[in-house]
């Protein structure tokens, strides 16, 4: 049977630079319009007071310089400074209100990739390295700052000081005009390319940036393992080959990026020279005043530095495109399992548990269904506070049966149902709500044993906590630690031993006092001593309510009401300890030999 596609992939979404353009312009820069409006108005100012500059310069060659006519220099004085004071304040103006829409823009960017990310389905971040997800989070959304700031505030700026200081060199004199603007259109094409190769240079960068945060991630949080095998040498070399990458495609934009300044120069020269010798003759013949020209080439100076920044303007948007368009890929990812339109509020189940011949499989990394199931035909019947038992060899598909009870996953076919409700017909919150999980691997945040344990009810009191960690057997060590609730775990808990790391977490799970509790081999990592204490909080915390319990040690789990046996992902034996045992079969066999292990390692102490 072929299913469709149940996750979005980054790597096959392609969306168009218009898509993105208009998007960042409608959601994000829409909402700042009056700021907007007010960056153009400061951007008016500066431009004007510049222009009115350059036509100072006439006055003051031809009235102070060749009529030295004394009466205008208080005049013509206080016009400039009044010209230099405007220009400043609307520079600033302009800076204030354009850096306020970027860096908005940025932020509230980053605000929605955290929301995305946070309701994406599990199988996404399963199919997506962190170091990926990271990278376009971080790097990609500071490029589009960079870019974006420059092409909203800059070029703003360049081009209504371009076109004010053209106004002036055509009202001064249009042929000379035309004739030192002549040169600029051949620009164009050069600049297009240019554009091109250093979006295709930027896009490979960011690339490789990603996938070195992917690494340098799974080389710091496995560099226990790094270090035992004595694999150094071989990390450097993998992160040194990309560090390589980046380099070659950072320099390429470079390069694409610096050799837009000299096309600009070239021209800018070839605009002077004319202009001085079409100029400097018709001064010369006496058919327009020096102070006239001097007007007209301080405007063409004033509008070649902008015009240069224009060139570069171009770059710059192609970069924070080849960015965008990787957030954007990002912000697109939406979520399969979601509440269904008219999903009902659960309130606090009794805790009856059904799985009504239940089928689920794995996708593949395309996002299409693997052929074998690694869950078939499943049927139990679970009743409130009772203890079930999932066994079975490695792989047979004990803990994805216990993921599916969250809706980490959704089931193919079949249907599960807490209290009769089918699962997809209540909301994902209240649904969890119902919840405790406790896993092998803890995860632990880098905060307080304090908020590690609160993590499990949002604004519990610290007496409640206390309360917890005391029935989870973690009091007495907590208040060991330096600084009792107050001491910082570090991160996944590196602090603390393994078995500590696991009764903070059941003291997280009996804070949450959730009528479900899904323990996944909660106690297979452990010594004796430490799994002895492991056992005593969790018999605590599968008190009165509904437990399914995944276990290696069979020695745990014998007083448990039923005991399933799966074996590549089917239910093939179901009874208690005893009557197991007595039937000869898988479990039998299992239980004799983990037996017999013990008592091997048993003798050789
Ligand atoms: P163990 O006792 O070793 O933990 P298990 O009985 O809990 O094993 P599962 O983890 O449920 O087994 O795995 C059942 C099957 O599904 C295995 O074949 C496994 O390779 C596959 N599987 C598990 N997780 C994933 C995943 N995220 N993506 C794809 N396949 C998976």
């Amino acid at each position: 049977m072929s299913f469709p596609p149940l996750f979005h992939s980054l790597s096959t979404l392609k969306l168009s630079d218009k898509t993105v353009f208009f998007r960042i312009l409608k959601e994000y820069v829409w909402p700042y319009r009056c700021q907007v409006i007010l960056a153009f108005l400061c951007m008016l100012m500066f431009s004007g007071a510049l222009t009115i500059l350059a036509k100072l310069m006439e006055p003051i060659i031809n009235d102070i310089f060749i009529q030295k006519d004394e009466t205008k220099l208080i005049g013509i004085s206080v016009l400039i400074f009044g010209a230099f004071i405007v220009k400043g304040l609307g520079l600033y103006g302009e800076n204030y209100f354009m850096n306020y829409v970027s860096l908005h823009l940025v932020m509230n960017i980053q605000k929605k990739i955290y929301d995305t990310l946070l309701k994406t389905d599990l199988v996404f971040f399963q199919n997506h390295p962190t170091g990926d997800l990271i990278s376009r989070a971080i790097n990609d959304v500071s490029m589009m700052r960079n870019s974006f700031t420059f092409a909203l505030s800059g070029a703003g700026k360049h081009v209504v000081s371009v076109v004010c200081l053209v106004i002036l060199m055509f009202y001064q004199d249009w042929v000379l005009a035309c004739i030192s603007f002549f040169a600029f259109p051949s620009a164009f094409y050069p600049i297009i390319r240019l554009g091109k190769r250093l979006r295709k240079a930027t896009t490979n960068a960011q690339q490789d940036i990603s996938a070195l945060t992917s690494l340098l991630t799974q080389v710091f949080q496995g560099i226990r393992l790094v270090k035992a095998y004595g694999m150094e040498c071989y990390e450097k070399n993998r992160l040194g080959t990309i560090s390589e990458e980046i380099f070659k495609h950072v320099f390429k934009s470079v390069q694409s990026r610096a050799l837009s300044s000299p096309i600009m120069e070239t021209l800018g020269g070839i605009a002077i020279i004319i202009v001085v010798f079409y100029g400097g003759s018709q001064v010369i013949a006496g058919g327009k005043s020096p102070g006239a020209f001097f007007s007209f080439i301080t405007a063409l100076l004033l509008a070649y530095e902008p015009l240069k920044k224009l060139s570069q303007v171009n770059s710059n948007i192609q970069e924070g495109l080849a960015a965008a368009s990787r957030v954007f890929a990002l912000l697109e990812m939406k979520p399969f399992i979601v509440d269904k339109k008219d999903a009902q509020v659960l309130g606090k189940i009794k805790g009856s548990l059904t799985f009504e011949n239940v089928s689920f499989s794995y996708l593949n990394r395309d996002g299409t269904r693997r052929e074998t199931e690694a869950l078939s035909n499943i049927d139990f019947t679970v009743s409130p506070g009772e203890t079930i038992a999932f066994v079975g060899p490695s792989g047979s598909g004990k803990s994805t049966l216990l993921n599916l009870i969250p809706r980490f996953y959704d089931v193919d076919n079949g249907r599960i149902l807490v209290d009769g409700f089918d699962l997809k017909d209540v909301t994902l919150s209240s649904l969890r709500k119902n919840i405790a999980l406790v896993t092998q691997e803890v995860t632990l945040f880098d905060d307080t044993v304090l908020a590690n344990i609160e993590y499990g009810k949002e604004g519990a009191s610290f007496e409640e906590i206390v309360e917890a960690a005391k029935s989870a057997a973690a009091h007495d060590f907590i208040m060991e630690l330096p600084e009792g609730y107050q001491t910082l775990v570090g991160e996944q808990g590196i602090k603390l031993s393994g078995g500590q790391r696991q009764r903070l977490s059941i003291a997280r799970a009996l804070l949450r006092n959730a009528p479900l509790l899904l323990l996944d081999e909660a106690t297979s990592a452990l010594d004796n001593q430490s799994e002895r204490q492991v056992q005593k909080a969790l018999n605590n915390l599968m008190k009165n309510r509904t437990s399914l319990v995944v276990a290696h040690r069979l020695s745990t789990i014998q007083k448990a009401d039923l005991i399933f046996v799966l074996h590549q992902g089917k239910i093939i034996e179901k009874g208690t300890h005893s009557a197991l045992l007595a039937a000869k079969g898988l479990y039998a066999e299992l239980y004799h030999m983990q037996f017999l292990e013990e008592e091997i390692l048993k003798n050789k102490k």
